[in-house]
């Protein structure tokens, strides 16, 4: 029956027509219907929003709103400001530059985070803020221990990924809220990662800030999201469209997301995010996650049988994305995707911007990624790991074929 939806499914993606894509993590493609949205608001009712009274603004003005309610439900936000970003990176940095800091001021990360949540927090250590980064164990699991022991002093806030973008592990960000609210620290998750994959409750989990991506769950390019239980951020940007009145020595700023979204935003993108949540909810966030776990066991089991393959991957199901990285001995990542290439199978090669992290695994060229979504097939991961198999195989040392 899941096979059928997913067969189903894939019709929305003409694009998979021509390759297996495995490259999910970087930017995940579009179903029909959000390409369909963005193109209906070009032929049919192109204009801008929150201004003015036509017919074509009120629609885009209506159905631009009603796009951040839609995203504000898919992560189970209950109030709070759901503010549409060009991406995470933007989201994570409207954080760190929209909070004011004092000297002496603590940041806790940790070393599996993207640089997009490493790099904002290290450009405040010319504020005098510090940076303290947790690490993981043997089995690439988060370090619980010394994640509480660097909240023993006073932290202003901890940054986090629920997903690393490089071993597919999912953090324990529940527990880590239960900390935080103890010691009162702000907490901001990079969900990036998890939010295509898995349900998410930004209510549930209790964090202050939540950042993810659109495009990375078939949402526009150009489009992503910073969820805030409060506007506790000062707008980096002023202008057109943040404002309720300015008078000679006042402005006054309007109290929703507006405020942190100055000038003529990404319209068309906003409403096809809008689009690609509520296709991803028809779906079920826990089929999703099913379906994908699946393909990601049958993935790592296939790798492992592989000679001269090593694997970065945790054992436990209930802890991992589909996110999968790996490396053949004597043979360098991009050669390995360069040759996927040339198989119509599209991967990542390379240090996936997590730099700290390859060089905590020593990986100095980095690791293969596969990385799933929900319309990938088993078909998919077989065919893979087959071609891979051939791959290895034609490169062995003894090979007369080598290149
Ligand atoms: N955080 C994580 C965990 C990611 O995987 C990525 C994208 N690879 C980012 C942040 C940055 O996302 P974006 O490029 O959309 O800003």
């Amino acid at each position: 029956e899941l096979d059928d939806l997913i067969r189903a499914i894939r019709h929305d993606y003409p694009i998979l027509g021509d390759v297996v894509y495995l490259d999910n993590a970087a930017t995940s493609c579009s179903p029909e219907p959000v390409v369909e949205a963005m193109v209906e608001f070009e032929h049919r009712y192109r204009s801008n929003v929150g201004r003015g009274v036509h017919r074509f603004t009120r629609i885009a003005t209506q159905r631009y709103w009603h796009a951040h309610e839609k995203v504000a439900e898919f992560i189970g936000a209950q109030g709070g400001i759901t503010v549409f970003t060009k991406n995470t990176t933007e989201a994570i940095n409207m954080v760190a530059h929209g909070l004011s800091w004092t000297p002496g001021n603590r940041v806790v990360t940790t070393i599996l985070e993207h640089h997009s949540n490493l790099l904002p927090w290290r450009s405040l250590e010319k504020q005098g803020v510090t940076l303290d980064i947790v690490g993981i164990r043997p089995d690439y699991s988060l370090d619980m221990d010394a994640f509480r022991k660097m909240l023993e002093k006073p932290v202003r806030l901890v940054a986090i990924t629920q997903a690393s973008n490089v071993l597919g592990i999912i953090t324990p960000v529940h527990e880590i809220a239960a900390l935080c609210r103890e010691k009162g620290v702000l907490l901001l998750i990079d969900g990036a990662q998890a939010a295509p994959h898995m349900p998410v409750n930004v209510s549930s989990i209790g964090c202050d800030f939540y950042c993810f991506s659109g495009h990375k769950l078939g949402g526009p390019t150009g489009t992503g999201v910073l969820w805030m239980k409060e506007p506790l951020l000062t707008p980096l940007m002023q202008g057109g469209g943040t404002v309720e009145s300015v008078t000679g020595d006042d402005v006054v700023l309007i109290q929703g997301y507006e405020q942190y979204e100055a000038g003529t935003p990404n319209i068309a993108g906003g409403i096809g995010l809008g689009v690609a949540v509520d296709y991803l909810r028809k779906i079920g966030m826990d089929t999703i996650h099913s379906h994908e776990e699946d393909l990601t066991s049958r993935l790592i089991e296939g790798l492992h049988t592989i000679e001269r393959v090593r694997v970065y991957a945790s054992g436990n199901p209930e802890t991992r994305i589909g996110v999968v990285s790996f490396t053949v001995e004597e043979m360098h990542p991009h050669e390995i995707a360069q040759r996927l290439d040339e198989h119509d199978i599209l991967v990542r090669s390379g240090h996936h911007c997590c730099q700290p992290l390859m060089n905590a695994l020593n990986l100095p060229d980095g690791t293969v990624r596969v990385s799933i979504a929900h319309y990938n097939t088993r078909e998919e991961i077989d065919l893979f790991l087959a071609t891979l198999k051939e791959i290895i195989a034609g490169s062995s040392p003894g090979n007369p074929l080598r290149s």
